[in-house]
């Protein structure tokens, strides 16, 4: 299965496979059971659904590193509009949304001081609408200005959190930096294939080094938030939860949007918070392609749905 998934990692990064199947007629049902909202009005509306299922959820935007300031400015605005129409609805409490600092600028020239700038608007947005912010993590050679981002951030928007990859060697120290009051981590394994140098590329250690992070954010005093599709990692964090004497509420439990609903329903109902994962956009080819290169076995219904009926 490993040289499955590295083609199709390596497919998720194509710009000519993106335009192939962008000419594909790839049907939406196929594209929604991924990526449920093409825009706004849609990510606000399944948003709704969520909600009214007792589910949270976090919102992604899907789109591109930012080539220069004006899709910089953009981007921000998208998220502001999005902000906007969540507060309109009343969904503020239950949702979460994600920003990418590339996206609204951070590898631009001064793009440190710029993505701070764009991200403090988001926040502040987002604060009106009731609504908490998480910062995406970069590529490890980014690591160390995001979480500078977020430490300015958290001056004035004190709930904004932060993806941390727990394939980074690194990553337990900063949970252990990020374990405090307040603090909002989303712990994920890791999506993005980075150097052995600063990466754990073996699964079985890398199971173990998610689980050592697990426990020093749950050992902690804030509200970690736990994403993984694996049924395994969810039982041994619920398991572990309990152990540092966590009720359920204390931590979250994020899966994706195409997550079987009936274990979805099944987590809610024992009582544990689930906050389902909501990408949104035009830009749904690179999801897609990671998510089946990380579950290969999703790879036949998608192929399938592709051939003509007749
Ligand atoms: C909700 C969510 C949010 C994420 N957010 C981020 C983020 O913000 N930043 C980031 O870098 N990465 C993020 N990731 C991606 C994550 O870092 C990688 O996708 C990682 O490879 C996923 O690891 P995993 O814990 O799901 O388990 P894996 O090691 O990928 O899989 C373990 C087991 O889980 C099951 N499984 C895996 N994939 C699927 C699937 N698609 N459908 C059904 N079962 C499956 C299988 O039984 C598999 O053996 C997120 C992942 C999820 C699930």
């Amino acid at each position: 299965m490993r040289p499955v998934r590295s083609a199709l990692r390596a497919l998720s990064r194509s710009a000519v496979a993106e335009s192939v199947a962008s000419a594909v007629p790839v049907p939406a049902p196929v594209v929604r059971a991924f990526v449920p909202a093409a825009d706004v009005r849609q990510a606000v509306a399944v948003a709704g659904q969520l909600t009214a299922d007792d589910l949270a959820c976090t919102v992604a935007h899907l789109g591109r590193d930012a080539r220069d300031e004006a899709e910089a400015t953009a981007t921000v605005q998208e998220h502001r509009v999005l902000l906007d129409r969540v507060a309109d609805a009343g969904l503020g409490a239950q949702v979460d949304v994600v920003l990418r600092p590339a996206a609204v600028g951070l590898h631009l020239p001064g793009g440190e001081a710029l993505a701070l700038t764009h991200a403090r608007q988001v926040c502040r947005t987002a604060a009106r609408a009731g609504v908490t912010v998480t910062l995406d993590s970069e590529d490890h050679a980014s690591t160390d200005v995001v979480l500078a981002l977020l430490g300015a951030l958290r001056a004035d928007f004190p709930d904004t959190g932060v993806v941390l990859r727990a394939h980074l060697r690194r990553t337990e120290d900063d949970c252990r930096a990020l374990a405090g009051a307040g603090s909002r981590v989303l712990l994920a394994k890791g999506a993005r294939d980075e150097p052995a140098d600063v990466a754990i590329t073996d699964p079985a250690e890398l199971d173990r080094a998610w689980v050592r992070c697990l426990k020093v954010l749950l050992d902690g005093e804030g509200q970690p938030v736990v994403a993984t599709h694996d049924p395994r990692l969810v039982e041994i964090t619920i398991a572990l939860a309990s152990r540092y004497g966590r009720a359920p509420g204390t931590y979250d439990l994020q899966l994706p949007y195409d997550a079987r609903t009936a274990e979805v329903r099944r987590l809610v109902a024992t009582g544990e918070r689930v906050r389902v994962h909501l990408p949104w956009g035009p830009e749904w080819y690179g999801h897609v392609a990671r998510r089946l290169a990380e579950h290969p076995r999703n790879l036949s219904p998608f192929l399938t749905s592709l051939v003509p009926k007749k």
